[in-house]
């Protein structure tokens, strides 16, 4: 029985991030997962139905947790309100994990949905925040690990101690 990972669409190279761009930096240990049949690849904006390219969004005096429970917003750059659009973002990811069995996810830094380490701070100034977007903190509150692009070794670890476990 093999160990799955929800992997970020845009990390895996295709372009769904909100300008277009893709964050492609595969590595190794990647490549062998996917051939491994291992990765679930999600991008939880798209599967909320948002458009590519779409306006940045960020969370404002808050959190992604604080989001899900209706205690902060998340706004686009134009002050446009679409917090319903991520929360549903979230609970898509949430879906797409526990449908395939998935015990971690591996989610692009940063996003007000998949970041885990940082996110920005909600005055599009480019300010970073320690914390988690909506799906990020989703998904943990939920039992599944999230490493984030930058913790590639620390999932590679995480990986080779669950498969001694089974
Ligand atoms: Fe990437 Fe996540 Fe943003 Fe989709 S929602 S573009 S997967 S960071």
């Amino acid at each position: 029985h093999q160990t799955k990972i929800l992997v970020s669409a845009c990390l895996m190279g295709f372009n769904v991030r909100y300008n277009g761009s893709a964050k492609a930096d595969l590595h190794e240990a990647l490549r062998r997962w996917q051939q491994e049949d291992r990765l679930v690849i999600h991008c939880p904006e798209l599967a909320a139905g948002l458009p590519v390219p779409r306006r940045p969004a960020e969370i404002v005096a808050g959190y992604g947790a604080d989001v899900m429970r209706e205690q902060a917003r998340i706004i686009e750059n134009d002050g446009r309100d679409v917090t319903a659009h991520y929360q549903l973002a979230a609970w898509l990811a949430l879906q797409a994990a526990q449908n395939a069995g998935c015990r971690a996810a591996l989610l692009t830094d940063g996003s007000p949905t998949c970041g885990s380490q940082f996110i920005y701070n909600g005055t599009f100034s480019g300010t970073r925040q320690q914390g988690m977007g909506v799906a990020a903190a989703l998904l943990e509150e939920h039992g599944i690990r999230v490493f984030s692009d930058r913790q590639l070794p620390a999932l590679v670890a995480w990986m080779e101690e669950m498969e001694r476990e089974q």
